[in-house]
């Protein structure tokens, strides 16, 4: 079934197309990396890293993913909505005091200290049943998890243990994007070794570019988030995943600039010819960070207007970009003409860059002010 919102209604925002398709062609690529004994997770936290988590998490489950990861309680429920019958881990733990939200919308915890672990065996015990949930052992990040003698006391602690049910084993890599860091094979060892305090425990390790670190690091569960919604996890090599994301803008405005004029806030960038000046209708409040404008010093992002790239020429406004298009045919770009910031032609990570910042980022603060749009299908090919 094609899957398209508001398609009809008229809007004078920039647009943000998310394609469905392309989302699940990469969750299949990295199921089919991962391999037989591994399953391939989804990371969906942060509204599917902004791109909206309802629609992403039944693509995604039509394309065969049963196992969901979240950062809050409340993530979890939106996401328990669209997967009723998938597996959803709350990577922030359990907060305290708040177990009947992981109970009502049947949440797992990825328990990451002792403290927190024994609140959850005395709420399981409150209930009466042993509840699921993953234990995060910290390898290296020291920022969740159980150190190793935390992880040994818990292996020893059968009480404890018999009042909730393990069901999963979970270390964070630091350094996954840089293949050559010697912190991550350190983090593996102490993985194995964490791990191994918890014979016939599922595991996992690896995020999107831990899967690109190697069979060693797959174990039983992959947790790709970024790689799904098309950010490069192998920064350094060819983006191997199909462009999720695509943000449109509509030329509003067009005018000669002769040399020597300045354009935008702070007159920061000076026109050295007669230059054509296109400005759009999308700014930093739409997620296009201020940082990747231009200035007479300093070279900023791009636009592309039909695979033509064209440069941001001066600051970004809040509300508009001005784009430099002398080089291009005058009919090429006239009001009422759509041009890309951010696809397929100017990629997420080449837009993060010009940021100062990480696709990552880019991506979870692209801004409610876009008109979003759905294409792709959300059926499994299976089914029909
Ligand atoms: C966000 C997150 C992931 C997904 O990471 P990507 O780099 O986006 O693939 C996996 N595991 C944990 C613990 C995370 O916080």
């Amino acid at each position: 079934m094609p899957y398209q919102s508001d398609s009809q209604e008229v809007s004078c925002a920039g647009r943000l197309i998310i394609d469905l398709t392309a989302l699940q062609k990469n969750w299949r690529q990295l199921n089919e990396r991962t391999g037989n004994g591994c399953e391939c997770a989804a990371v969906v936290k942060a509204n599917a890293y902004g791109l909206g988590a309802e629609e992403a998490v039944k693509a995604l489950y039509a394309s065969g993913a049963r196992t969901f990861f979240v950062a809050t309680p409340e993530e979890g429920r939106l996401v328990r909505a669209a997967a009723p019958q998938g597996t959803i881990y709350v990577l922030g733990g359990a907060y305290s005091d708040r177990g009947h939200l992981y109970a009502e919308s049947s949440l797992r915890p990825v328990l990451g200290h002792p403290d927190e672990i024994a609140e959850w065996a005395q709420f399981c015990e409150s209930l009466g049943t042993p509840l699921p949930a993953a234990v995060h052992v910290d390898t290296g990040m020291n920022r969740l998890g159980l150190t190793h003698a935390e992880a040994r006391d818990l292996s020893r602690d059968e009480e404890t243990l018999s009042k909730f049910k393990l069901c999963l084993v979970v270390s964070h890599l630091s350094c996954g994007d840089d293949a050559t860091h010697p912190k991550n094979q350190a983090q593996l060892e102490a993985f194995r070794s964490a791990a191994d305090l918890f014979p016939g425990i599922p595991r996992s390790l690896s995020n999107s570019s831990g899967i690109f670190l190697g069979e060693d690091y797959h174990f039983e569960l992959a947790r790709p988030g970024i790689a799904l919604y098309g950010g490069n996890p192998i920064p350094t090599r060819h983006n191997p995943m199909a462009c999720v994301a695509r943000v449109e803008a509509e030329v509003i405005h067009l005018r000669h600039v002769p040399p020597g004029e300045t354009v935008g806030y702070g007159a920061a960038r000076t026109t050295k010819r007669p230059t054509r000046i296109a400005t759009v209708n999308v700014g930093y409040a739409d997620g296009m960070h201020r940082l990747i404008g231009s200035t007479d010093g300093q070279d900023g992002s791009y636009a592309s207007v039909n695979g033509a790239r064209v440069p941001l020429f001066g600051r970004v406004s809040m509300d508009m970009i001005a784009l430099d298009v002398t080089d291009l045919p005058a009919n090429m770009v006239q009001r009422g003409t759509w041009v890309e910031l951010m696809g397929p032609t100017i990629s997420v990570d080449e837009v993060a860059e010009s940021a100062h910042t990480i696709s990552y980022e880019l991506l979870t603060g692209l801004g409610a002010r876009y008109k979003r749009t759905y294409i792709g299908s959300v059926q499994d090919e299976e089914d029909t």
